[in-house]
């Protein structure tokens, strides 16, 4: 491994300011660092095949970097410009050998000399957030919680007298939250998401903050409380319009998109046409496959939603291929339901049985309850129209199972949620209610949860 070669003594005049934690910064622009990396790795992505672009762009930047800890720092400012591009799968082969990287720092305690541990401790926690966020943009929910959590630990012992700890730990509770929102564990993205949202305010972290605002509104439109979701995606897009402009793009397309759904599902359409486009022209203009996929599926489920079958069918094939380029299975998956949808539209239920039977498998497969949920509920009403009354049973009992597995029955009345939508209240235990069940129950005026019996007070957590 390279990284030995470099001679002790270059690290002496190292420490924490010349070492740049991509996580917690995005910003690209004025940066010259960041634009020579850009533009080298431009180079090695258009010239190499996707699985060979790691090895040949680390050996070409080894040699111009001074030591291991430059080298990592340009890892970061790769990762960021992957990002950006939509390069999903290169950028966890990038976040993977980076953490081999920092795993060489921590066994050979000499690489550090000039750093302390609470700095070196912070390189290694950064790492493990990038390769929560590499399987995050990959689907891989079990991997990406793993990591964020091995970040948490990490920062555990240095978080409370380090700035930079404490901030990454937001960042940390936000991947997890996003990873538990992959397998529809409500509770605990909400609770992780609320954890971020304390970090972001203490820290006065805008970005943090528009991010969180951004998964707790894709949270509650999953739930379809779409004004709650509406709500949370609005005030994310409020933030970045305050204080992004030094932020990557990307970020701003991220929220558009977000709130291109949430009014889409209010029936905003015209609003949402808008914002996608918009989204679209920064996505193209960024050569961002990924947010283009994005925008192409919104604009494919707004055609539907018009009752244009003609625009909107091959906006999903296009959509789905997009995301199958750049590796993004929910991407993928949903563009496959929204054709399922489709076809129901237009009555063509063969087809649509198919594309339901597609999107499941994928639903399963990285675990996405909500949507295999959905997805049962749908087929039940399909083969029960179909007269096929066996497997409407089949998919109805497995509809219900799937809704007591994510406990999404409410605890006050009895009835489900997330099937229509309703407002929802969740009470500091993180347990969900029907808004109106806890507007009007006698056990919460004794201050008790109906769902844990616990008192509705706020848990400490940092
Ligand atoms: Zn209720
Ligand atoms: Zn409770």
């Amino acid at each position: 491994m390279q990284i030995k070669t470099f001679k002790m003594g270059q690290f002496q005049s190292i420490n924490s300011k010349t070492v740049r934690l991509s996580i917690l910064d995005d910003s690209v622009a004025l940066d010259e660092t960041y634009d020579r990396v850009e533009r080298m790795l431009r180079n090695f992505c258009d010239t190499n095949e996707e699985k060979e672009i790691l090895s040949c762009w680390e050996k070409a930047v080894s040699k111009k970097c001074r030591n291991p800890l430059q080298l990592w720092s340009a890892f970061g400012l790769a990762m960021r410009a992957l990002e950006n591009w939509g390069k999903h799968r290169s950028f966890l082969a990038f976040s993977i050998r980076q953490v081999e990287l920092s795993q060489e720092f921590e066994k050979s305690s000499d690489l550090f000399a000039g750093m302390d541990s609470v700095n070196s401790a912070i390189l290694v926690a950064d790492s493990y957030l990038n390769m929560a966020k590499g399987n995050l943009l990959m689907s891989q929910y079990k991997n990406s919680e793993k990591y964020a959590t091995k970040c948490l630990s990490v920062l555990c012992s240095v978080r409370k007298s380090n700035l930079n700890a404490i901030k990454l730990s937001g960042y940390a509770y936000l991947y997890k939250a996003r990873s538990n929102l992959g397998f529809s564990n409500f509770r605990n993205a909400l609770e992780d998401l609320e954890r971020s949202l304390r970090v972001a305010h203490d820290q006065e972290d805008r970005r943090l903050e528009c991010f969180a605002c951004c998964a707790m509104g894709a949270l509650y439109l999953q739930l379809k409380d779409y004004e709650k979701g509406n709500f949370f995606s609005i005030k994310s897009c409020e933030i970045w319009t305050q204080c992004g402009s030094s932020w990557s793009t990307r970020t701003k397309v991220t929220t558009q998109l977000n709130l291109a759904e949430a009014y889409r599902k209010v029936g905003k359409i015209e609003d949402a046409m808008v914002i996608g486009e918009e989204a679209m022209k920064i996505a193209i203009e960024n050569d961002d496959r990924s947010c283009q996929a994005y925008a192409m599926l919104c604009f494919a489920d707004i055609h539907r939603v018009r009752k244009d079958e003609e625009r909107s069918l091959p906006r999903y094939n296009s959509a789905s291929g997009l995301m199958l380029d750049t590796g993004d299975q929910f991407g993928y998956m949903m563009s496959t339901i929204g054709k399922a949808k489709l076809y129901l539209q237009t009555k063509d239920y063969q087809k649509a049985i198919q594309e339901y039977f597609a999107g499941q498998k994928i639903a399963e497969a990285i675990g996405n309850k909500i949507t295999s949920m959905h997805i049962h509920g749908e087929l039940a009403l399909l083969f029960q129209r179909l007269s096929n009354q066996d497997e409407a049973r089949v998919r109805t009992l497995r509809y219900h199972r799937l809704l007591e597995t994510m406990e999404l029955f409410c605890g006050i009345c009895a009835e489900p949620m997330a099937e229509k939508n309703e407002q929802l209240e969740a009470l500091p235990c993180s347990h969900f209610f029907h808004l109106k069940c806890v507007s009007n129950n006698d056990a919460l005026e004794m201050r008790m949860c109906p769902s844990c019996q616990k008192k509705p007070m706020k848990q400490a957590t940092l």
